[in-house]
């Protein structure tokens, strides 16, 4: 089919061109004596994504479960007791993980929907007296279900009973789109992957780490090797590698790094709300319905819309595919066939995610869903055109 395929699934994301150009370089030497001076800078660029100036940031030539990995072999030990909760495809496998390091695992398995259950977090450690818990996992974006949780509200719980663990966060579909502030929310252990918010090809695991969790490591038992925050740290400091790094990675890494400061964080944030809040109007237009169930939970990187009982949202996914060369994401797990996602995050724009909208819609239609031709697109293309106007004027005015 001539044109692009347009790209709407919640990662890999679609890669801003001066990203990839950035990366049609020829190969490098990885130990040449001017090496380091243009990964060091990288290193800065990644803490002010993460939001953090006491901690370090970690880059791996991994997905971001290898990041994970990284983030728990590297602070915990055999035994540990850790609390998690699951409530989608990435959290639940969060919690596999967690198990399969041989750790004492509390897991609170929450209805898809809805997020990190800060009351049973807040009950359980209030009752640790003795402080058993040795680490907090939370998903800040649920990206199966598109469901977003509170942080914030995961370290207030920590701090009001004055609790030692170190707090986890999956932050692989929040990172460098919304809201993430490491260091004043507390956050030890912050994974990211370089395939959603940072624009660029799978191959980056990268794991924010604090002072609290890098001293851990004196303590943590677990076996890590390629994963060692040891080997990362000694040859990190010169701006080096402990084994062959993904080069030809870090030229999109900074462009794309260069791009989302040149925006700003707060505008980069601001962009994604106005996106997933324009399909969230198409969703109420199609009357249907979010997997996430009220504002509290919504996400601005990913929304997942259950199609009505007797269709089957994989007809109307591969039904964009083959049509209208759109991706959709598919429904992953207990929503397969119950619902779709449309990926908003990363290198988005008012024009791109009405196509998503307008190629979704079709093929609802094209399925034989009761949508009036044009419903989601008009009350899309309207919040986009009065939301542009009042922020326009406010920035007048100011
Ligand atoms: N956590 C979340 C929230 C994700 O969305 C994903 C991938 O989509 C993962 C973890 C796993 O990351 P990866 O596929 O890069 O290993």
């Amino acid at each position: 089919m001539p044109g692009r395929n347009h790209l709407f699934i919640p990662g890999p994301t679609n890669i801003p061109e001066s990203v990839r150009m950035a990366m049609n370089v020829p190969m490098q030497d990885m130990r040449a004596p001017d090496f380091g001076e243009f990964i060091l800078p990288l290193f800065e660029d990644l803490k002010k994504v993460f939001k953090t100036k006491d901690g370090q940031v970690f880059m791996f030539p991994s997905s971001g479960t290898g990041a994970w990995e990284a983030a728990v072999s590297n602070t915990l030990s055999p035994g540990d007791k850790v609390i998690v909760s699951s409530f989608g495809h990435f959290s639940h496998l969060w919690c596999d993980l967690l198990e399969r390091h041989g750790l004492e695992v509390v897991n609170f398995d929450v209805e898809w929907g809805e997020g990190v259950p800060l009351d049973d977090y807040a009950r359980v450690l209030a009752e640790d007296k003795d402080h058993k818990i040795k680490g907090v996992f939370a998903c800040q974006n649920e990206t199966a279900s598109g469901v977003t949780s509170d942080i914030a509200g995961v370290r207030k719980v920590l701090d009001d009973c004055d609790h030692p663990a170190l707090l986890y966060v999956d932050g692989i579909s929040s990172i460098g789109c919304i809201d993430f502030r490491m260091d004043e929310w507390g956050v030890d252990l912050a994974v990211g992957g370089s395939q959603k918010g940072f624009m660029l090809p799978t191959g980056l695991g990268f794991v924010g780490v604090s002072q609290k969790a890098l001293a851990a490591r004196a303590q943590a038992k677990l076996p890590r090797t390629f994963f060692d925050f040891d080997d990362m740290i000694k040859t990190n400091a010169t701006g080096y590698f402990p084994y062959t790094p993904a080069t030809t990675l870090f030229h999109g890494l900074k462009e794309s790094l260069r791009l989302l400061l040149d925006e700003g964080l707060e505008n980069v944030f601001a962009r994604h709300n106005r996106i997933a809040e324009s399909v969230r109007r198409a969703v109420a237009a199609w009357e249907l319905d979010l997997v996430a169930r009220g504002p509290e939970w919504y996400s601005d990187t990913v929304s997942a819309i259950y199609v009505p009982d007797g269709f089957d949202a994989t007809e109307v996914i591969g039904g964009a595919y083959k049509n209208y060369n759109l991706s959709l994401g598919t429904g992953l797990a207990r929503l397969q066939g119950k619902a779709f996602r449309i990926g908003h995050l990363g290198d988005m724009n008012e024009l791109m995610i009405v196509s998503a909208i307008a190629g979704a819609e079709m093929a609802m239609r094209d399925i034989g869903m009761n949508i009036d031709p044009g419903v989601g697109v008009g009350a899309a293309t309207e919040y986009l055109r009065s939301s542009r106007a009042a922020n326009l004027a406010s920035d007048k005015a100011a």
